[in-house]
């Protein structure tokens, strides 16, 4: 047995597995060591599709081996670009996308998401999402970086409209030390 809200990460976690079908294209708009890119190549299956993005050379080839020690390789398309150029990489509607934002903890802390580039990509994201489709956004307001990324996300996304999106934010009441906090952005369903 296992809780659901355990934290942002394994709540998005949950929110994948009950998006995702087999034969979906999803994105891992912040690759890292590939642990997002492999579980949602993992949840597309054999016929599904994942593109993933990272600015750093080491994120594309942790993943790459990752990928190919567990077979995944040919369902996703590892890119070395920002997530804001993501309109130059795909053309097709996803059904769901996440941002695992901030820097990864044993790599070089200097190399952060940034609330321009990271706003930027997310408008984008909006243009290519399919209707009940989802953007997970994980953030981390333990960190200056972070802290600002969540006040414009916050802001950004409590403007879009109630009749084309649900905006929820999860956010951990009684924690210390300014846990991770989830925004989710569902496109609604067409009629
Ligand atoms: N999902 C990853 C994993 O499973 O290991 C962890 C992601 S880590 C918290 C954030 C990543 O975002 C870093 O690898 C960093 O290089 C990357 N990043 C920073 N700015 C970026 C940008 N503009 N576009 C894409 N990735 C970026």
């Amino acid at each position: 047995e296992k809780n659901i809200f355990i934290n942002a990460v394994e709540i998005s976690k949950g929110i994948c597995k009950s998006k995702l079908n087999h034969g979906d294209t999803a994105v891992d708009c912040t690759m890292g060591n590939g642990n997002d890119t492999a579980f949602l190549c993992d949840l597309v299956g054999d016929n599904g599709r994942v593109y993933a993005f990272d600015i750093q050379d080491d994120a594309i080839r942790n993943t790459r081996k990752r990928l190919q020690e567990l077979k995944f390789h040919e369902r996703a398309q590892l890119i070395l670009d920002g997530h804001e150029n993501i309109d130059k990489y795909i053309k097709e509607n996803v059904r769901l996308i996440i941002f695992n934002l901030g820097y990864l903890p044993k790599g070089d802390h200097n190399i952060t998401t940034k609330k321009e580039t990271t706003i930027k990509a997310v408008e984008k994201c909006l243009g290519i999402l399919e209707h009940n489709g989802i953007i997970l956004l994980i953030i981390y307001p333990g960190h200056e970086n972070g802290r600002l990324e969540k006040e414009v996300l916050e802001t950004f996304t409590s403007t879009l409209s109630q009749k084309e999106y649900n905006v929820v934010r999860i956010s951990f009441a009684n924690q210390v030390n300014n846990p991770p906090e989830l925004i989710c952005i569902e496109k609604v369903c067409l009629k």
